[in-house]
């Protein structure tokens, strides 16, 4: 019978709606779709559950630095390939892919800034250069920013985004984590803050270097921050993990980071924290009212107070100008 050879056809979705991608985005955690100029000006925060996308390194420069102030550094830095590595492809043609695709040399942007209006060194990563993975020129310009912030004695604030070290440098990808641990120590016993920002995903060689040393740890709310992955870990421990287990906010419970905060917030805390840290005004909270004229007290207007009450006095009014205001 002819109808049994009649040729299957496979159901087509005949109705989807292809929405243009440059106008409509699909919020990846609640399906909402977004309209993408509003989304942008959300700083890719979703407006319905607040779900973080990435910004790659360029959002972040714009999101941080103060509009014009961002100037790069050590942008020419690029990876010799030393080991001659081939998987799949070699890694030059990788390198040579990754910079065409990104603009960026590697997987980081470093540079100096301002940051409402403070003077800051800047190192940014690029989760879509291989991976935001960690080779030598991004261990290299990550120290070199740090070295910048200690000879000028200004803050290092670097925003984490990686898969980890860079398994096509080898073991040189490794040494990037005691190479930049040292010049962090250094600004540490120098006195000079630096604040470590860790984004989705921040994991490996990253993690347990640079990404966990800040004086403060920022993550951003449902960041995935770890060291090994969380299938790893259970096969290893045989163990099932709890929920939640890796993200920013589970992180934060557990003491790992100190704070996570809302990208919409992360410029205004940061300039808080700076400021905290440099003693330096912070303008949102307007200008310290001068404290009111003393008035002579009861044992002075009794004659008794001799010099030493007078430096009792000027003691206490000292310490009381020194509590923190709460
Ligand atoms: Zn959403």
């Amino acid at each position: 019978m002819s109808w049994f050879r009649k040729e299957k056809q496979k159901l087509r979705a005949t109705d989807r709606r292809d929405l243009p991608t440059d106008v409509f985005e699909k919020c990846p955690r609640c399906g909402e779709i977004l309209y993408r100029a509003r989304l942008e000006q959300n700083l890719f925060v979703c407006p319905t559950c607040a779900h973080h996308q990435r910004i790659g390194a360029v959002g972040y420069v714009q999101l941080l630095a103060d509009e014009g102030s961002f100037e790069e550094r050590d942008g020419e830095l690029r990876s010799s390939d030393p080991l001659g590595f081939v998987d799949l492809k070699a890694y030059t043609s990788r390198l040579e892919a990754a910079q065409r695709s990104t603009g960026h040399g590697d997987a980081v942007i470093t540079g100096d800034a301002t940051l409402d209006g403070v003077p800051v060194a800047l190192a940014v990563m690029d989760f879509d250069f291989i991976g935001g993975s960690m080779g030598s020129v991004v261990g290299e310009k990550v120290a070199r920013s740090g070295r910048r912030a200690l000879a000028e004695h200004k803050p290092l604030i670097v925003v984490s985004s990686s898969g980890g070290a860079r398994m096509m440098e080898g073991i040189l990808s490794l040494m990037q984590m005691a190479k930049t641990s040292v010049v962090l120590a250094r600004m540490h016993d120098a006195g000079i803050p630096y604040i470590s920002v860790l984004s989705d995903p921040t994991t490996g060689g990253v993690t347990a270097s640079y990404g966990m040393l800040g004086d403060v740890n920022v993550a951003e709310p449902g960041a995935l921050i770890g060291f090994a992955g969380a299938r790893v870990i259970e096969q290893t421990i045989k163990q099932e993990l709890p929920e939640g287990f890796q993200r920013a906010e589970f992180l934060l419970e557990h003491g790992m980071v100190d704070m996570v905060v809302d990208r919409r917030e992360m410029k205004a805390t940061i300039s808080r924290l700076l400021r905290h840290m440099l003693k330096l005004p912070d303008p949102s909270i307007g200008p310290l009212e001068s404290p009111p004229a003393r008035r002579p007290g009861p044992r002075s207007r009794r004659g008794r107070g001799g010099r030493g009450d007078a430096a009792r006095a000027r003691r206490n009014d000292r310490s009381a100008k020194e509590r923190p205001s709460d």
